[in-house]
């Protein structure tokens, strides 16, 4: 090219062009990550147009499309679980300003369970004043192993792994600053309740004896993290406070506005109470994309690219940050302890929206 041939006039038609595009490029970038980015400014900012995302549409549509499968079972180590009807299957999205599409079984009350972990790792993180406390007193690393592994305890001698797990989220109990055994059960209770935007999230008393009266593997975890210091109260006690925290009751919306508070950054879409610092929403939204699926998070992530956190009621939620989260409940699951259907119902309406946080992720 010859450049300095061009006339000076042309020369610059062609710089202020350039320049023109760029500044329109640059406002284009800016706006699409206004809208991918958590909330800093009005929700109804950059929320997308009401009808502007086929969201009913779409619940609906996944709902029909899975509704016949009879793949995996229900939980039965937890025996109530197995008289759960298994037929229950829910669907439902919630927007980040508040806006609920449903199909199925969506009033429908079923144990958190592991569902519970990451909110209740939320409200350790608002306690001590960000994520590094995670980090450092738990850890973060995805363990490869399933959600109720002693050998895991064993490879990552240093933390309890992580807090998605069973032995990290007992710890993550032990963690929450209280003055005695009924204080850290409110506080467990009410920040999930928060998370919900429900003022009264009931404790499952039936599936929490069917639980405790079982739950010697979960003691073993909180006796040996007590052990090597991994603990921070005592084992017992973070025991009954933990199996508590998974007999929460909760329904597919509660669900879809748990994980719209963190699509939120932080604030319950809801009431417009701020849950989490938005500071620390990336980091919960990080361990929940590397191990909100236990040993099949790296099947997770490749498959919808989404944070998400399933549990053994049958629940799972996935979060589209900035924007929406997905939840869907059925009680059967997979081997890895997974509902069957919840996870396809997901992955089959972040795939349809192509909303993976990598980008799009094919059916
Ligand atoms: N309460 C259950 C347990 O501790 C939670 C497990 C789960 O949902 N994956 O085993």
């Amino acid at each position: 090219m010859h450049i300095p041939t061009i006339g000076s006039a042309l020369r610059r038609t062609i710089v202020t062009a350039v320049l023109a595009l760029a500044a329109s490029a640059c406002t284009a970038g800016v706006a699409t990550d206004h809208a991918q980015a958590p909330a800093a400014r009005p929700v109804a900012a950059v929320a997308p147009a009401p009808g502007a995302e086929p969201f009913q549409a779409l619940v609906d549509d996944a709902h029909a499309r899975f509704a016949g499968v009879r793949d995996g079972k229900n939980a039965d180590y937890i025996p109530i679980l197995a008289t759960i009807p298994s037929e229950l299957y829910g669907v439902a999205i919630a927007t980040r300003d508040g806006r609920v599409y449903t199909a199925g079984d969506v009033d429908y009350r079923f144990s958190i369970q592991s569902v519970s972990k990451p909110f209740t790792a939320a409200l350790v993180m608002q306690q001590y004043g960000g994520p590094e406390i995670i980090a450092e007193k738990i850890g973060v690393e995805p363990t490869g192993l399933p959600f109720n592994s002693k050998l895991a305890l064993e490879i990552h001698k240093a933390k309890s792994v992580n807090p998605l797990v069973n032995a990290g989220a007992i710890a993550a109990v032990s963690l929450v600053k209280a003055k005695n055994e009924k204080d850290r059960w409110q506080l467990v209770l009410r920040n999930l309740e928060d998370f919900a935007g429900d003022p009264k999230l009931p404790l499952l008393e039936k599936v929490y004896d069917s639980e405790y009266s079982t739950a010697f593997g979960n003691r073993g975890i909180a006796n040996l993290l007590f052990n090597s210091e991994r603990l921070y109260s005592d084992p017992e006690e973070a025991l009954r406070v933990y199996t508590k925290q998974c007999s929460v009751g909760i329904n597919t919306v509660d669900l879809a506005l748990m994980g719209a508070t963190l699509a939120n950054g932080g604030v319950n879409p809801k009431t417009g109470k701020r849950v989490l610092d938005e500071t620390s929403v990336p980091e919960l939204l990080a361990i929940m994309l590397t191990a909100g699926f236990y040993d099949e998070s790296g099947r997770w992530s490749f498959d919808a690219g989404l944070p998400a956190k399933t549990g053994v009621g049958g629940g799972i939620v996935a979060v589209v940050p900035g924007r929406f989260a997905i939840a869907a409940f059925s009680p059967r699951l997979n081997e890895a302890g997974n509902s069957v259907r919840a996870q396809k119902a997901i992955r089959y309406i972040a795939g349809k929206l192509g909303v993976g946080i990598f980008g799009a992720n094919g059916q």
